[in-house]
């Protein structure tokens, strides 16, 4: 994947990653060459054009003799013995399956790259529902339905909402189907070579545990990984080891191939199980603390450190600290400021133990997929002492929004479920859809009655940052509202957050002691890390919510938690930290 060599993490931030792995999806999916002069189109490319346009007219519910004649010409072509830039424009008609229409489309696509039909298709279609014309398993009909009545626009947004198990209510989905879709996404965007964190883990964590199968050391993860970003441009590791005994290691595991040793850059890259690029460093001409240092970054970091000065003989990372002058400090707080991230005590960071209870879950009342009790039961067994169950409110129709009705019957349930699993406590909640005008989901004197309501933005997401961040704190200022669910709207990876004035936001939780929620879903993990500071500066807690739509969606706490300490989060500003006698009076004082 020779694209990957262009984003170099230490010149790009976040903001860019997204946009670059837009741009690569795009790429690969529109190869379109944009000047005419570089080159002629070559068969393949032309028939992959007409085929696109073949697949947006279905889209967009063309004529279907239309799609035919699109599809029937890419067929042909493909299979023609000369290449149609070569031939005179009148040749093109004398060729099978291409009437004067199609002829006329090639002509422009060989002299403009592109044809005007297929140009209209563009303009009205978004770039991401093109993206996922490609999804293996997804035709036009049922990318029809996904963009119309759920309002997918992403294969991103397609991920999540397998993941939240959506896709299962449109007629001709299955439980299967969704299955299809989302591990044909999951290997589409593993091949692009920036992966969430949580996945990177993963893979990384089982190619360990093959190395180990064989090898009597284990290599150290560095880089974006060891620091707990949210996002990983490339999977490193540091190996204190000779090239050619890591290569004979390397090559006695069955499921690594393409070794690739780079002299010059002291580092061995390889491909894990067909799909993954590993890249392992060697501390061959360095000393290997000193290399770790250097790998795990930021280059922020080193510079603010002054490490180029770093004398011989250090034998830690502590060491190389001492003699900068600075306490050792985390891989992962070295994203802060430097004096900021040595201020803090590592022994004060939250830790996943920390957390007593879950706050945001969903069960099968909305659009989760366990019921009220397995969940309650589940988190028990986690050793979890309450859970505050927050399904949907009722405009979410898309994931089963309750109606008011529905609210008095799972109360009742939830009253069942409490004398028989005491001392576990399950909490009233509700997810409150923020509405356009920032109102809440339902009378005053309904949300009166919940122990907790968080309030979250799921739909018009694309306002501008004076309206979204008035909406937001209309919501907050609401006297139910006492939490802030996945502030930001970012999907990561595919879709970003909407713009807000983070400032006044804080400063309006602040003043309606509205907590804000650090959603741990791996590809949410909103708010933002960065912005954990200013919410303790200002007294605002945050509580780490798993938003969990199935049992397993527990586990996803672990990530939310690494991330809240890059930001430097301490216990005693963890919202679901308090047990919960200490919940239930909070809630009942608020
Ligand atoms: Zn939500
Ligand atoms: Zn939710």
């Amino acid at each position: 994947m020779p694209q990957q060599k262009l984003i170099h993490p230490s010149l790009l931030t976040l903001h860019s990653y997204l946009d670059t792995f837009n741009f690569l999806l795009l790429t690969q999916f529109q190869s379109i060459p944009s000047s005419p002069y570089l080159y002629a189109m070559t068969n393949k490319e032309i028939s992959r054009a007409l085929r696109l346009a073949a697949g947006l007219s279905e889209l967009h519910d063309a004529n279907p003799f239309k799609v035919r004649s699109l599809n029937n010409a890419a067929f042909q072509i493909d299979r023609l013995g000369v290449q149609l830039s070569t031939l005179q424009p009148g040749e093109l008609t004398a060729l099978p399956g291409i009437g004067k229409g199609i002829a006329s489309d090639i002509a422009q696509l060989l002299n403009h790259g592109s044809f005007n039909e297929l140009d209209e298709l563009l303009r009205i279609t978004p770039a991401g529902v093109v993206s996922m014309l490609e999804i293996k398993g997804l035709g036009p009909k049922k990318l029809s339905q996904l963009w119309h009545s759920l309002g997918i626009e992403s294969p991103g947004e397609l991920l999540y909402a397998c993941s939240e198990n959506r896709l299962v209510s449109l007629p001709g989905f299955g439980t299967r189907t969704q299955e299809k879709i989302k591990e044909a996404i999951e290997y589409k965007m593993a091949n692009q070579g920036i992966l969430l964190y949580a996945d990177a883990e993963f893979i990384v964590s089982e190619f360990i545990g093959e190395f180990e199968k064989i090898a009597n050391y284990t290599p150290v993860v560095v880089s974006e990984l060891r620091r707990k970003m949210e996002i990983i441009p490339s999977m490193e590791l540091l190996a204190d080891d000779s090239s050619d005994n890591l290569i004979e290691i390397l090559k006695k595991i069955e499921t690594v191939d393409g070794i690739d040793f780079k002299e010059e850059e002291d580092c061995i890259e390889f491909r894990f199980r067909e799909q993954y690029e590993i890249t392992i460093h060697l501390a061959q001409n360095e000393g290997f603390e000193e290399r770790l240092m250097l790998l795990t970054g930021p280059a922020e970091h080193l510079e603010e450190l002054g490490l180029a000065s770093a004398g011989n003989g250090i034998n830690t990372e502590e060491e190389l600290y001492a003699e900068m002058g600075y306490p050792f400090i985390l891989p992962e707080l070295r994203d802060l400021p430097l004096e900021q991230a040595a201020a803090i005590d590592a022994d004060s960071l939250v830790k996943l133990s920390d957390i007593k209870g879950t706050i945001h879950n969903h069960s099968t009342w909305s659009d989760g997929a366990n019921t009220l009790e397995e969940m309650a039961v589940a988190a028990r067994d986690l050793g979890l002492e309450y859970l505050i169950i927050c399904d949907h409110s009722r405009t979410a129709v898309y994931a089963g929004g309750l109606s008011i009705g529905q609210l008095q019957e799972q109360w009742e349930e939830i009253d069942r479920l409490n004398s028989k699993l005491a001392p576990f406590h399950i909490f009233k909640g509700i997810e409150s859809d923020i509405l356009s005008d920032g109102s809440l989901d339902y009378p005053d004197d309904v949300l009166a009655k919940f122990d907790l309501v968080v309030a979250s933005v799921h739909s018009v997401l694309n306002m501008d940052e004076e309206r979204a961040t008035a909406r937001l704190i209309k919501a907050i200022e609401h006297p139910a509202t006492k939490m802030l669910g996945h502030l930001s709207g970012r999907l990561l990876l595919s879709r970003k957050a909407y713009p807000l004035d983070y400032r006044k936001i804080i400063d309006a939780c602040k003043a309606n002691h509205v907590i804000m929620e650090l959603n741990a879903n791996p590809r949410r993990l909103d708010i933002d890390w960065r912005y954990i500071p200013m919410c303790m500066e200002n007294g605002v807690k945050i509580s780490v919510n798993p938003d969990a739509h199935r049992i397993e969606g527990y586990h996803d706490m672990r990530y939310g938690i690494e991330v809240a300490r890059k930001g430097g989060l301490t216990t005693e500003f963890l919202f679901n930290s308090a047990s919960r006698d200490e919940i239930q009076k909070l809630l009942k004082n608020w």
